[in-house]
């Protein structure tokens, strides 16, 4: 068998994996080899919204956050390559007392970080978003930071400044095994031979738990179904209006080409195994769940009442990961040095993966660990989570209810 030798193997050219080998070249880490079993962004990134959100109520994952965002207001300065990001800011919706409370906590985190958010009117909000009915006791906040973004220009920039700074990618590559020696990892197997290693990132998206299991490893990390739909224009969407996010029904709404694009959480929340997948399956090839699609269009039409008659043009589903606390997993396991999980995006991996890489990058180049990163580790559950129904049922639990606990 053809054996060669890579500083770095990164498993999987999807948004982390491509924002790693970018923070890695870029901190000077020689002979990183990105590869993918499809073409670039070929897993779940290219059916995102691409909505950043970076306004959290805990002060680490804030700092985590303010690292993306102001990583995605100069992203062509730190790559080279633009991307498109409108920064259209956000409005997050609350329409019970115990969501009000929280948007004023948020509001007080933004303003110790030196943010300006503001509450709005009815009257303001009405001209932000013709098309939105809000009962007149919702409370509405302003993030004027958040936006979004293509998602697959993400991923394929990242992979392009990572090419021009030396890294190698081979797409159509899958990994086949994992290979370790007394408890390290020292290679990658491929078909076209063995590329010998002592880093392996671990960035295959909703296989990553599949091919930590091979290695005998219980990565709380579960790939869940997540959908949102497209309509065709609708008269009166603003093209830069601003992303709403409501709490309660855990909808979201952004512009998208003259429609809406409409997504939201806890509509049916259905977990995977991939190996109940037949072994070429592909991210575009999930079926679709049309009561979910049937409960996400009636809950978001109660406050668009121009979903009742719009035509569908697109529908986008994938499978992001979740573990059980709905935070990332970003680190080594014990009992296998040399792995980096890069994993569990609670379906913010595009915005996330600024952030990601860079803790990715400041792991194999030994600096200093960033404060974020202390709260990312992958043996954070101990032995809460061994059995695979119990994890399953966990990370079910809390797509059910990310807006209402996480975001
Ligand atoms: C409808 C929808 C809306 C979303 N909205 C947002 C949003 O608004 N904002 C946001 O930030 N996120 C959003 N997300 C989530 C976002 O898409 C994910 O967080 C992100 O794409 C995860 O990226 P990833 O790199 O982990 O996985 P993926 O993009 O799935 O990449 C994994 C890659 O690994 C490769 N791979 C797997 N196994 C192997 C192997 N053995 N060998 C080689 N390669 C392998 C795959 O081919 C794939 O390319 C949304 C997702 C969906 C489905």
């Amino acid at each position: 068998m053809r054996s060669t030798h890579a500083g770095v193997v990164i498993i999987g050219g999807g948004v982390l994996g491509a924002s790693a080998a970018f923070h890695l070249a870029e901190a000077g880490v020689h002979g990183v080899v990105l590869l993918d079993k499809g073409p670039i962004a070929s897993g779940t990134t290219p059916f995102a919204a691409g909505q950043t959100g970076y306004l959290n109520r805990d002060r680490v994952a804030l700092e985590f956050s303010t690292y993306c965002i102001e990583f995605f207001e100069r992203f062509r300065d730190r790559t080279g390559y633009p991307i498109d990001f409108r920064q259209t800011g956000s409005l997050r919706v609350a329409l019970t007392d115990r969501y009000r409370t929280d948007l004023k906590d948020r509001q007080q985190v933004a303003a110790a970080n030196g943010d300006r958010v503001e509450f709005l009117s009815a009257g303001q909000v009405q001209r932000r978003v013709p098309l939105l009915d809000l009962p007149p006791d919702a409370a509405v906040l302003s993030i004027p930071r958040d936006g979004w973004v293509e998602p697959k220009s993400v991923a394929v920039a990242f992979a392009a400044a990572a090419r021009d700074r030396g890294v190698s990618i081979r797409t159509r590559l899958p990994v086949t095994r994992i290979e370790t020696r007394d408890g390290s990892v020292c290679a990658v197997h491929t078909p076209e031979g063995r590329i010998e290693t002592r880093w392996v990132v671990l960035a295959a998206g909703a296989w990553t738990r599949r091919l930590g299991q091979d290695l005998g490893l219980n990565l709380p990390t579960v790939p869940v179904r997540h959908q949102a739909f497209v309509t065709a224009p609708i008269a009166g969407v603003l093209p830069d209006q601003p992303i709403v996010r409501i709490t309660e029904p855990q909808v979201y709404a952004r512009p998208e080409a003259g429609g809406l694009l409409v997504g939201g959480y806890g509509y049916r929340p259905l977990s995977f195994d991939m190996a109940d997948f037949p072994p070429h399956f592909e991210i575009a090839a999930l079926e679709a769940d049309p009561v979910g699609y049937r409960q996400l269009s009636a809950a978001a039409g109660r406050f668009f009442p121009c979903l009742r008659d719009a035509v569908v043009v697109q529908e986008r589903r994938g499978l992001p990961t979740i573990s059980p606390d709905g935070k990332l997993l970003v680190g080594e396991p014990a009992g296998c040095r040399g792995l980096l999980v890069a994993s569990a995006c609670a379906v913010g991996g595009i915005d996330r993966s600024p952030g990601v890489g860079r803790i990715v990058a400041e792991l194999v180049s030994g600096k200093p660990v960033w404060g974020p990163a202390t709260a990312l580790t992958v043996d954070r559950f101990g032995d809460d989570f061994t059995e695979d129904a119990g994890l399953r049922a966990g990370c079910e639990e809390i797509y059910a209810h990310h807006y209402h606990e996480v975001y």
